[in-house]
């Protein structure tokens, strides 16, 4: 048998967090709403109404293009799409077909192995959205227009992906550049992103594009991955034994973890496109397109390439630190506060730090433990003023109060015990309260040097410098 690569495309969709919707005044986010509570006349298509381009839309779409290294294009249109849908009141979708808002582009996903695999963008457009309809278990089909005229861009890739690894890869990285950029929620169980995988196998070497197939309706990225292997194993199977693949649009059923088939592919004919006559060309000066170019921030994988080289991190921390901007701004000022190891502030931060944004449901922007603080708390541990497990417990205790570490050390006398003669005195009443215990180590049982250092501890509250407190152990219990 021969072997087979896949060629996988991804067609995304992508909600923008606008305010308004695309055309008219109506808020666009209406995902808590009750159904057909944020429409007017211009997002269901009544007769005689006209659309007003949303700018934030077009400022939104173009610093994506931006980001993704596509061309945005002096001149744009817009055009109807037409086809007969009952979510979809106008009977056509305002949508950009032969003269986009941005060509070209490109993302180069990193795949694992210090290798990065290039995922070429052919264009990107703006278009709104349609309505949804909702099938009740008694039959009736109900619709909600909420959503007509929601911003969407488009963005299709290349057949520049070889497995379902590196499109749900691709779907994970596009998440992290829309939050990053601030201009889509890319929630997908909320719609904010979806994605429609293009899949088809050819054997390795050749160069061939084959039959594909469309795989719609995956509303998360380990559906998409799910989805797309067992279409791979699929198609293999077909091509083993001699079956020919025929252009279908599949479905995803979550519940089964089955492919089913929902129709066979429409053509692009058939959506009869045509300038939409009451929208104006986009136009975009040079002087516009380069001041959307220069407002960029540094995206997400120029950031974690520069983690690795600037600080010496190791590509697994910088994936972490850079997976979110609020997260890697963070670091960034741990860093320069503290001055010293950038990796020791790294294995902090990703162990306790991340804990408790985790169990906060926070972002690292909202913490009253802020990178100043967080740094001063290392920095404590460094001079030995404070042990580590007392170094820990401040971290949480700034975070719940916001007073700074050394008030807190302070007032609640935090600081590690290291005098000598307060611990030697210590550790000499611990010894006469525990004969037994002295009587097993000094026949042998060293392993009783934990137990001993654990009383001390508890007499301290923790407070006691664990190096200095096991030597003054080994030296009385010696005698
Ligand atoms: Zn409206
Ligand atoms: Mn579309």
């Amino acid at each position: 048998m021969p072997t087979y690569e896949a060629v996988i495309g991804l067609e995304t969709h992508i909600q923008l967090n606008t305010a308004s919707k695309i055309f008219c005044a109506c808020k666009a986010d209406s995902w808590d709403d009750a159904p057909n509570t944020n429409i007017c006349p211009v997002c269901t298509g009544l007769p005689g109404v006209l659309p007003v381009l949303n700018q934030a839309a077009v400022e939104k779409a173009a610093l994506l293009a931006a980001a993704m290294g596509a061309e945005l294009q002096p001149e744009s249109f817009f055009d109807r799409k037409n086809y007969f849908y009952p979510d979809l009141p106008k009977g056509y979708q305002i949508s950009q077909y032969d003269q986009p808002l941005a060509r070209g582009g490109a993302m180069d996903l990193p795949t694992g192995d210090g290798q990065t695999r290039r995922v070429n963008i052919h264009k990107l457009h703006l278009e709104e959205d349609a309505g949804k309809t909702v099938n009740r278990a008694d039959g009736a089909r109900l619709i909600d227009f909420n959503r007509c005229g929601v911003p969407l861009v488009e963005m299709v890739t290349g057949p520049d992906l070889r497995s379902a690894d590196e499109a749900a890869q691709y779907l994970i990285r596009l998440r992290q550049l829309l939050r990053w950029l601030g201009i889509s929620e890319a929630d997908m169980e909320k719609g904010h992103l979806r994605a429609d995988a293009n899949v088809s196998i050819r054997e390795v070497g050749s160069t061939a594009l084959n039959t594909k197939t469309e795989i719609k309706n995956v509303n998360s990225i380990d559906s998409l991955r799910e989805a797309i292997k067992a279409e791979i194993e699929r198609q293999t199977r077909a091509v083993d034994s001699g079956q020919p693949i025929e252009p279908w649009t599949l479905g995803w059923d979550e519940k089964t973890g089955k492919l089913s088939m929902m129709r066979s592919k429409e053509t692009e004919a058939d959506y009869r496109y045509f300038r939409e006559p009451d929208l104006l060309p986009i136009v975009l000066d040079e002087e516009w397109r380069a001041a959307i170019g220069s407002s960029l921030p540094e995206l997400p994988l120029a950031r974690r390439t520069r983690f690795m080289q600037q600080y010496g991190l190791p590509e697994y921390d910088a994936d972490i630190l850079s997976g979110e901007r609020a997260l890697s701004d963070y670091y960034e000022a741990a860093v320069s506060a503290y001055g010293g190891d950038p990796k020791r502030v790294s294995n902090w931060l990703m162990n306790d730090i991340l804990a408790m944004l985790n169990e906060g449901g926070l972002s690292a922007a909202e913490l009253k433990l802020t990178p100043r603080y967080f740094a001063e708390i290392l920095k404590l541990m460094d001079a030995g003023k404070v042990n580590t497990p007392t170094g820990k417990s401040l971290l949480q205790k700034v975070q719940a109060s916001g007073s700074s570490p050394d008030a807190l050390v302070r007032s609640e006398s935090l600081g590690q015990v290291s005098d000598e003669s307060a611990l030697r005195a210590q550790a000499e009443e611990v010894l006469a309260a525990n004969p037994d215990q002295v009587a097993s180590y000094r026949a042998g049982k060293e392993a009783l040097m934990g137990w001993f250092v654990g009383q001390m501890m508890a007499r301290t509250k923790g407070k006691a410098d664990p190096k200095t407190t096991q030597r003054i152990l080994v030296e009385l219990l010696k005698q």
